[in-house]
């Protein structure tokens, strides 16, 4: 089937008792033993599975063609139950530019347990150099945030199979709408479903999905299972609700960042834009071979630095000043100031999440704002 096909009806159980079309929210934590001791369908405990958070990861599965999938109470619980899932002393290979609060969570949380180092990964000869013997993890993030680096993955796979070494893909920024890591070889596809999933900027989750259920992926259904960083069955209800229109949301997305980027791209004042869409992007042949479409974010530099970035981005009336990403309202933000001291993200770099609104209403907005 096709994803508009399978997101609306992969996650979705008729109700048996009453008829209802669309599947009841089940709050129940505990659920009943027959006399035999048995379960009715296998429920026991919510913290171990729960139908509402079933058909979430039901239709997260069929979505990325994965073998399953595990959701979680936000995407950082989902990284880092990868983390946990793996030996201490394991050495992990991630981008210099990896989403800030997964770098983070491995220096300030996994220090002494693991190790890692932050590499330019788009480059295949910086990626060899890194490998060590206890290497067991390529990290990769492609497009990247908030520069919209590409990755090549099926070289960064090719490199990592020779090796036997693991590779997860935060595939957040993409959508299995625009990038579809499984079919390249990856073996674990990540996702904040706190951004496009969700959509509309009221629910936070993560989600693994993996393509195949190995021991490695036993292991990590036991970090959600005892480590308990679940999503609760409203949550679950609300996503498998929201991934009902996630390929049409995409598509709009796709589209009004496209042409946001090319009016951005011809003004005096823009210095760059960056987007994996755009014939300039320095990677954009790569795109081209491994997404379907180009994602919805994209960021520009402005010429006149740091001042310019702030005073543009407050004379903006329908992008609100904000972090995050991939709800159905636009979202502009200067990535420096949220991500610290350490940034190395340009001063004069503005990201945009690129709403639902009307395109010409979006250009009007931006037109006067850099007038
Ligand atoms: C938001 C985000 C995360 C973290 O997800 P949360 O739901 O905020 O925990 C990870 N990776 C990327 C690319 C993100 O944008």
């Amino acid at each position: 089937m096709k994803p508009e096909t399978i997101a609306i009806h992969a996650g979705n159980q008729k109700d048996d008792i009453t008829g209802a079309v669309i599947q009841p929210i089940v709050l129940s934590t505990t659920f009943e033993r027959k006399e035999d001791g048995s379960y009715h369908e296998g429920y026991i405990y919510s913290r171990s599975a729960n139908p509402n958070r079933t058909s979430l990861e039901k239709v997260l599965t069929q979505l990325e063609n994965g073998a399953d999938a595990a959701a979680f109470s936000s995407g950082n619980a989902a990284g880092m139950a990868v983390f946990q899932s793996l030996q201490p002393g394991t050495h992990i290979i991630a981008p210099d530019d990896m989403y800030h609060g997964l770098r983070n969570q491995l220096k300030n949380l996994f220090a002494g347990i693991l190790e890692f180092d932050f590499i330019a990964i788009d480059n295949t000869d910086v990626l060899n150099a890194h490998i060590k013997p206890n290497t067991g993890l390529i990290w990769l993030e492609t497009p990247s945030n908030p520069l919209l680096k590409i990755t090549d993955i099926k070289k960064v796979v090719a490199i990592a199979r020779q090796q036997n070494i693991k590779v997860v893909c935060d595939n957040t920024f993409a959508t299995p709408i625009c990038q579809q890591p499984l079919a390249l070889g990856v073996d674990i596809v990540m996702h904040s479903t706190t951004k496009y999933f969700g959509g509309h900027s009221d629910l936070m989750g993560g989600a693994l999905i993996a393509a195949e259920k190995n021991d490695w992926w036993q292991k990590i259904r036991q970090v959600q299972e005892l480590g308990g960083a679940i999503p609760s069955p409203m949550d679950c209800y609300y996503l498998v609700r929201s991934i009902k229109t996630l390929p049409y949301r995409v598509r709009g997305h796709v589209q009004n960042a496209q042409l946001l980027a090319a009016f951005l791209q011809v003004q005096p004042s823009v210095e760059q834009v960056l987007y994996p869409g755009l014939p300039s992007h320095p990677n954009h042949a790569v795109a081209k071979e491994q997404m379907l479409s180009f994602g919805g974010v994209l960021s520009f530099c402005l010429k006149g630095g740091k001042e310019e970035a702030n005073r543009v981005i407050n004379k903006l009336q329908l992008f609100t000043r904000a972090t995050s990403l991939g709800g159905v309202e636009s979202l502009i933000e200067h990535r420096a100031m949220v991500e610290g001291p350490d940034t190395k993200t340009p001063f004069n770099l503005l990201r945009v999440s690129v709403g639902l609104e009307h395109i010409d209403d979006l250009i009007a907005d931006i037109k006067q704002a850099l007038a």
